[in-house]
């Protein structure tokens, strides 16, 4: 079976089994996604989940937090860990919005890269999730259940698994298959115990094979 065929009948088998396939952060507009995915670095979606509503009843727009002292931001978001990188990133970001692009969150990967705080993984959650554009979300759960099945090959490099994602996953499915990975990843296929008895990716995954 080669990487395509086994991409694409992962893709099949993971609709069936999560046919609602969105991000688990919860937004309104494309810059308080831009806030949730900067909060969530080494912390759990539900906890940011949490937190923002507390952030946007203080500052309920980009104007609001680019206004904001950093250490305001940093007093609310501090529960998320990492509270002063955290805080100085939204705080640089949301100025960026605001005196750059009127308060918008640009549409292209480019753009977005360039924003402060933004990596590869928050850029592509963005254009898939808010701008409906290919993209491939190179998370931890992506990385170890590519790297599990055989789409990958020992790699763990979040650029690097994107990079050998793009050879074989059709854009159109690539964001929606990077959704379906967490939540697989966080239903069967969860790290050190994955699931393989009742996993319904066994019969073409290379580590339930191997064992
Ligand atoms: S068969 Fe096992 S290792 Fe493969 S995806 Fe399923 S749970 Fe993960």
């Amino acid at each position: 079976m080669t990487k395509k065929q086994r991409v694409l009948a992962v893709i099949e088998r993971l609709k069936k089994e999560y046919p609602e396939a969105s991000c688990t952060l919860a937004y309104e507009d494309a810059w308080q996604l831009l806030v949730s995915v900067r909060l969530a670095a080494q912390c759990t979606d539900a906890r940011v989940d949490q937190i923002t509503p507390l952030l946007y009843e203080k500052f309920p727009s980009v104007a609001a937090l680019a206004a904001a002292d950093p250490s305001e931001i940093e007093a609310i978001v501090r529960p998320c860990g990492l509270g002063p990188s955290k805080a100085r990133d939204i705080s640089k970001c949301m100025r960026v919005l605001h005196e750059q692009y009127d308060d918008q969150v640009p549409t292209t990967f480019e753009e977005l890269l360039a924003l402060p705080g933004v990596g590869r993984k928050s850029a592509n959650l963005v254009m898939g999730d808010v701008f409906g554009k290919p993209a491939i979300v190179t998370d931890t759960h992506c990385i170890r259940l590519c790297n599990l099945i055989g789409l990958v090959d020992n790699i763990k490099d979040p650029a690097k698994v994107e990079r050998e994602l793009w050879k074989i996953v059709p854009p159109e499915e690539g964001n929606d298959l990077c959704h379906r990975f967490v939540l697989h990843g966080r239903a069967v296929c969860v790290a050190r115990r994955p699931q393989c008895d009742v996993c319904c990716l066994a019969d073409v995954c290379k580590h339930a094979a191997a064992r």
